[in-house]
Formats: structure tokens, C-alpha cells, sequence
């Protein structure tokens, strides 16, 4: 079924939503036309200028609507469309300029509003521009005026004029900084959000992130949607890569075997830094049986590494301790399991998989 908003695009229904905004802020556009017109301020328009016009904006913007909702606007280069928005806006303060008698001045206080939207995405250029725009459509209008009969200007539109090509410049740098400080926000925001999830040596999940997949894992479980299983591994006689190539050339190994293994998990799946040279794989909807062979799969892919800056001949092993999760346990107590796991593969020699039944499982 249609609906106004996409329920799979948070981008698009921002930009639509944005959209909207500006809709709704035609109902000044209106209600001036609407004083204006009672107040006898539009001799020449009457209510037909009116009624023409909205249908106008009515257009303007179902096709500007269109153009979002069926997401063509992702072609363009500012996929908000927020450029175009804004000149269709200004074009149509000009038409009230034009058909406004006296009071025409007031009119342009609504730029503003026009110009605030901006603030959304147009850098100093693009607000430089729309403020020449808006200059050269504002004085166009005062000479057609002029043209028309010289008795329709006064001194106020050329003065008007000038205050615009003042004013209009300034808001666009003040614009155009405020953009840029916004843009530098969001990309903080999302540093900031990256280094509350990942591990920063080796780009895969801190232990944080892990326990917060753990909880939505074990939710799945106890309401019977699908099981999963845990493995962790440990890396094998590790200190003595440090002893031997120092600290940074450890870094680089722990790092590889990470990121090699992320590579070779289904993307329904994670890897997470569970401390020093300890990983945890989650495993969803995954079983006793797939869960040895997707350990064992890992650990030999892991056993074949060949590391920058190491001997040709350097290999690291791993040894895995898998469980799997029982419904309404604690998730401290399965980790605990496939704990015994590992050690009890560390103690039956290393570079390889040992399995901790759960004690109410089979
Ligand atoms: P085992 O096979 O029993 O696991 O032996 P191991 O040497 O791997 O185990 P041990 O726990 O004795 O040593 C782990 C080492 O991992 C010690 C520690 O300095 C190192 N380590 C932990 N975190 C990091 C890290 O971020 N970078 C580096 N380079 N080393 C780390
Ligand atoms: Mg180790
Ligand atoms: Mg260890």
C-alpha cells in the first residue's frame, strides 16, 4: 500500500519530511496574498492572480513531491533538492511583490524565511547565488513595474533594492558558516557513534557492542524466534609473538586475524573484541553441529594467515570454546561455558574446537 513516507529509507523520508516543512510555509505566502487582497493592496491582481498562483505552487511542488517520493531526486547531486525548493519559493514571493501595491517592501521580510531553509545544505556558494537570484528577480520587478507606469515605483523599491543586495550576501556567508558547522556536527556525531561500537586496534565490535548483540540474541531465544551459538577464541601462545617481534608487529596479527575473520562470517553473524587476544563470534540461528563446523572453518582459515612484515613461514593458531545459548539463561553463564570450552581445547593441546554441553541441553 502507498504511503506518503518510505518505511525502508530514513534519508528519504528526512528529505520528504524537510519537503513538507517548507510546504507548510506557504500558508504565509497565503495569508499575505489574503490581507493583502482585503486590504485593497492588490489592485491589479485581483482574485484570480490568486487562485492561479496557488494551483502554481500546488504544481510546483507536487512535482518536487514526485520527485522525492519516487526517489528519481537521488540522481542529482544534492538528492534534497533543497536549491531548487528555495527558487521556486523565491519565484513565488516575486509574483506578491509584483501584484502588491504600497506595501510591497513587506513582502520581502518572507525571503528570510525562504533563506532559513538553507541552512539544510547550501554552502556560502550556492546561498550567494539564490541572494543574486533574488536581487536581479526583485529589481526585474520593480522595472517591469516601472515600465508598466513610473507612478507604480517609489523611492522605498529602489531603496528596497539596495537593502536586499545588502542584506541577502550577509545572511549567505552567516549561512554558508553555519552549513559547514552543521556538516562538521554530524560527521563528530558519527565518529563519535563509530567509537562507541568498535574496537579501535582491531575494527571490529568492542566488548560493549558485543553484550548489547548478546541481549537481542537472547531476547530472539527465550520467545523461541531462533537459537545461536557463541564461540570464543583465543589466540595461541600469543605472548611470544610480542616477546619476539615486539608489540606493534602483535597489533598487526591480532588486527589481520580480526578482520580476516569478519570476512569469512555471514553478514548475519559478528565478531567482537572480547578482550586482549580473546575474540567472541555470535553466531545466529545457528545450532551445536554448524556451529563446530563454522569454528572449525575459522580456526583453519586462521591457521593459513601469512602476516605482513612477519617470516614467510609465520603461522598463528587459534583455540575455540563453542556453546550454544539455552532459553532464559543468563548470557554471563554461557560465555562462562564456552570459556571452559576454550580452555579445555588449550589444554588438550592447542588449534583446536571443544564444545560445552549446556547442562539442561542434550
Ligand atoms: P595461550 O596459548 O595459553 O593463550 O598463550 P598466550 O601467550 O596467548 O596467552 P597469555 O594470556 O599468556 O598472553 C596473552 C598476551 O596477549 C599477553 C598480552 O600482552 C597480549 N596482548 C593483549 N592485548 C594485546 C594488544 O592489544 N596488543 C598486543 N600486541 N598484545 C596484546
Ligand atoms: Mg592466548
Ligand atoms: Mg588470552
Amino acid at each position: 500500500m502507498f504511503s506518503i513516507f518510505p518505511k525502508d529509507d530514513h534519508n528519504q523520508a528526512l528529505r520528504l519530511k524537510r519537503f513538507f516543512m517548507a510546504l507548510g510555509s506557504y500558508w504565509m505566502w497565503f495569508a499575505i496574498c489574503v490581507l493583502f487582497y482585503s486590504q485593497g493592496q492588490m489592485t491589479r491582481g485581483g482574485i484570480q492572480t490568486l487562485v492561479v498562483s496557488s494551483f502554481g505552487i500546488i504544481l510546483c511542488n507536487g512535482v518536487i513531491f514526485a520527485l522525492i517520493r519516487s526517489g528519481y531526486n537521488k540522481k542529482f547531486k544534492d538528492p534534497s533538492l533543497t536549491l531548487l525548493q528555495m527558487i521556486i519559493a523565491t519565484f513565488w514571493v516575486m509574483v506578491i511583490t509584483y501584484y502588491a501595491d504600497t506595501m510591497r517592501p513587506l513582502v520581502l521580510l518572507t525571503y528570510l524565511v525562504v533563506f532559513i531553509f538553507g541552512l539544510f545544505r547550501l554552502n556560502v556558494w550556492q546561498f550567494l547565488f539564490l541572494s543574486v537570484f533574488a536581487v536581479v528577480n526583485y529589481a526585474l520587478v520593480i522595472l517591469l513595474l516601472y515600465k508598466i507606469n513610473p507612478d507604480l515605483v517609489s523611492t522605498s523599491d529602489v531603496l528596497s533594492i539596495a537593502v536586499l543586495a545588502v542584506v541577502l550576501p550577509w545572511f549567505s556567508l552567516v549561512g554558508g558558516y553555519i552549513t559547514r558547522l552543521r556538516a562538521q556536527i554530524s560527521q563528530a556525531l558519527s565518529t563519535i557513534e563509530k567509537l562507541a561500537i568498535i574496537d579501535d586496534l582491531t575494527q571490529v565490535f568492542n566488548r560493549r557492542q558485543m553484550y548489547k548483540i548478546l541481549e537481542h540474541q537472547k531476547a530472539l531465544v527465550d520467545r523461541g524466534v531462533h537459537p545461536f551459538s557463541i564461540c570464543i577464541f583465543d589466540l595461541d601462545h600469543f605472548k611470544k609473538v610480542n616477546d619476539t617481534y615486539g608489540h606493534s608487529a602483535g597489533d598487526i596479527v591480532l588486527k589481520t586475524i580480526a578482520q580476516e575473520t569478519q570476512r569469512n562470517l555471514r553478514n548475519i553473524d559478528h565478531i567482537a573484541r572480547y578482550g586482549g587476544e580473546e575474540f567472541i563470534l555470535i553466531l545466529t540461528n545457528v545450532e551445536k553441529d554448524q556451529a563446530m563446523i563454522c569454528a572449525n572453518r575459522i580456526r583453519n582459515i586462521v591457521r593459513k594467515i601469512a602476516f605482513e612484515n612477519m617470516p614467510n613461514d609465520f603461522r598463528m593458531t587459534i583455540s575455540v570454546g563453542v556453546t550454544e545459548f539455552q532459553a532464559s539463561e543468563d548470557i554471563q553463564q554461557a560465555i562462562n561455558r564456552a570459556d571452559t570450552a576454550l580452555y579445555r581445547a588449550k589444554a588438550n593441546g592447542r588449534n583446536r574446537v571443544e564444545f560445552e554441553t549446556p547442562v539442561s541441553g542434550s
